[in-house]
């Protein structure tokens, strides 16, 4: 299935095709802070269909996540890494895509405060 998503501005928009399901939330220093739900894909299954010159990113600790953000809105639809086999993957929050109901996701708790 596809998904659109932006934020609330719309300057940053995205598609994302999957199947969701699951999606991860952390009760880490950054991720509770943003509100995070996240769906991980691909990358190859996510497409920007705004221009990357809008988006801010933020790093932090090894700076290895690039955690992308409305530089307007401020929200923060999506980040970039690499899954634990190295695949570049795309970390979508469900929050800012349209036509999901969150109360049929399954939440996965992650403990990264632990971390
Ligand atoms: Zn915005």
């Amino acid at each position: 299935m596809k998904y659109e998503g932006s934020c609330h501005c719309g300057q940053v928009s995205f598609a994302a095709e999957g199947e969701l399901e699951k999606v991860m939330e952390c009760n880490c220093s950054h991720c509770s802070r943003k509100g995070y739900l996240l769906w991980f894909v691909p990358l190859a299954d996510f497409t920007l269909t705004s221009a990357e010159s809008e988006l801010s990113t933020y790093t932090f600790n090894k700076h290895v996540i690039k955690h992308h953000f409305c530089p307007k809105c401020g929200c923060a639809p999506f980040g970039f890494g690499t899954d634990r086999s190295g695949a570049e993957t795309a970390a979508i929050n469900v929050r800012c895509l349209e036509d999901v109901e969150l109360s049929n996701l399954e939440r996965i708790p992650v403990d990264g405060r632990a971390l």
